[in-house]
């Protein structure tokens, strides 16, 4: 029986960062994974694919909308390839995973492809293509998420489906009914209105994206409101049907009204859930909360004190970023050392078209909070270089203590904001206050120009260009 120091269920970002980190640190490391390819869903069907679909989608409205803003005239029809689209997206996807095999072997980790679960605290039995026990010192448990569903919607993956068929759809839909304006949502529903779908959104909460910063939802829903998809806020799904190829859901509104949308297919994008099936838990003594979540200490170590757990699998946000980070964690944490963590200051990021970001605490936190705060709002349409390009949309806000200028939090939506937000969360780590961004040089033009604009409104209100 081959025997670890380490042994990890799963390769997801938090598995395999896991991985690499246990390999540096001197542990001999083994990862197990029950797909044929590495990187769990973050590479293979989420954050990935997602991106690729996003940006081809984004090239095709750019040239079907603004490149004649621009001067540039295109003879004859601009037409979309779907199947060149995702036969892209895939060969993307099988690069960047591939990418992963050769770190595995970089760093000296054996890799098992099969259903890894505990015969007991020390033991994993692999269950597969590499069928075997092996024994390891400490593992960690990195089983990631699954797509969560409505108890009375009967998922055909077909016409009714999750993000992970949409990702690999072999049409256009006509009319794309999305259930959920959540991040996953979305993207994906951006995606399809672009490439000419009908798009309803219908979200239970009173805005989309509901846990961020209410001025980012309300921002977020007139692009998607301009773009001419239907965003059906407050409506609370009460059945879905297929009859055929057509989709019906049908919603209760505030007042009550029950409302129908027809539809060819029906996301239903309504959160992801942990993943434990199969792992056999119970035999290594783990423990889970009411939430279906491997419960962990500060430490990440679970109810046995040699596994530990990481990414989805456990509470907070369920972000690739965040899951690396644990990862990141738990193997400095096996190797003696006191690493930290410092979860406010993991940023959120929606990859539509303006992109939407956000580090630290929103208004309506700092209000429950009883903080008292201040505000500094800048909008991209203040910006040369935003004209320049022609993305003027959206802003950048920072929300600074009252009383000692500290940085709480920033949120913004408008274009490359979901690299702007490393300014803030470098600034944040830092504990900078509003004035130390203001008082940093900003590169002319740029759109970071706005997060240095936004924290000079903060400081006393002296931004330059509005
Ligand atoms: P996962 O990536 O889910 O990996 C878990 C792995 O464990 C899987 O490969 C699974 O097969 C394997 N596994 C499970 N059980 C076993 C077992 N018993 N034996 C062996 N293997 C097992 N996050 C972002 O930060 N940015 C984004 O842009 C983003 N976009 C997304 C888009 C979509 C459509 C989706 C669905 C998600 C997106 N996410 C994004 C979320 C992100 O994918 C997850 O937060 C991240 O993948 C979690 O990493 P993880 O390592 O915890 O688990
Ligand atoms: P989400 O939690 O972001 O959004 C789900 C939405 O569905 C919420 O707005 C919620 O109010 C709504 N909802 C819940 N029940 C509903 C109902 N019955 N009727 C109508 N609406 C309902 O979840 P998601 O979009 O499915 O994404 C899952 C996870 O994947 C998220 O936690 C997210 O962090 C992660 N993800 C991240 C990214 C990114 O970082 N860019 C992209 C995709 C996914």
């Amino acid at each position: 029986m081959k025997s670890y120091d380490v042994a990890i269920i799963g390769s997801g970002p938090g598995g395999y960062v896991a991985a690499i980190r246990c390999a540096q640190l001197g542990m001999k490391t083994a990862i197990i994974e029950k797909y044929s390819t590495l990187g769990g869903t973050c590479l293979n069907v989420g954050c990935i694919p997602s991106k690729a679909l996003l940006s081809s989608s984004h090239h095709y409205e750019e040239a079907t909308k603004h490149f004649e803003d621009h001067g540039i005239e295109i003879p004859g029809d601009i037409k979309v390839n779907l199947e060149k689209m995702i036969g892209r997206k895939q060969a993307v996807v099988d690069q960047t995973t591939g990418g992963i095999d050769f770190l595995m072997k970089k760093n000296n980790i054996d890799v098992f492809e099969g259903l890894g679960s505990f015969i007991d605290a020390t033991h994993i039995k692999i269950e597969g293509k590499d069928a075997q026990e092996i024994e390891a010192k400490k593992v960690i448990i990195a089983t990631g998420s699954k797509p969560s569903n409505l108890p009375f919607i009967s998922l055909d993956k077909e016409r009714i489906i999750t993000s992970t068929e949409a990702l690999k759809l072999k049409e256009v839909p006509k009319h794309l009914i999305i259930i959920g304006g959540g991040v996953i949502g979305l993207e994906l529903g951006q995606v399809y209105r672009r490439l000419g779908a009908e798009v309803t959104v219908i979200e239970y909460m009173d805005r989309i994206i509901p846990t961020m910063d209410a001025g980012l939802s309300k921002e977020l829903n007139k692009v998607f409101k301009k773009a001419k998809c239907k965003m059906m806020l407050s409506h609370k799904v009460q059945s879905v049907e297929r009859n055929g190829d057509e989709v019906v859901v049908k919603a209760e509104n505030k007042k009550g009204e029950v409302v129908e949308f027809k539809g060819d297919y029906c996301l239903v994008s309504v959160g992801r859930k942990p993943y434990t099936e199969g792992l056999n838990l119970e035999a290594a003594g783990v423990k889970m909360n009411d939430r279906g979540q491997v419960e962990v200490n500060e430490h990440l170590q679970t109810s046995t004190s040699n596994i530990y757990a990481i990414g989805d699998v456990i509470k907070g946000a369920m972000l690739a970023h965040k899951a690396e980070e644990e990862g990141t964690f738990v193997a400095e944490t096996i190797a003696g050392q006191k690493p930290h963590i410092d979860y406010n200051l993991i940023p959120g990021v929606v990859y539509t078209w303006p992109e939407v970001a956000a580090v630290g605490k929103t208004e309506e936190e700092l209000k429950a909070d009883n903080v008292a705060y201040k505000v500094g709002q800048f909008p991209f349409r203040a910006l040369g270089r935003a004209r320049a390009s022609g993305d003027i949309e959206g802003f950048v806000k920072i929300l600074a203590d009252k009383t000692t200028d500290e940085v709480l939090g920033v949120h913004m939506i408008g274009a490359r904001c979901a690299d702007l937000i490393a300014e803030a969360v470098v600034s944040m780590e830092y504990r900078a206050s509003a004035e130390d961004i203001s008082r940093m040089s900003h590169a002319h033009p740029t759109f970071a120009e706005a997060v240095k604009e936004a924290a000079l409104a903060a400081t006393d209100n002296r931004a330059l260009h509005v």
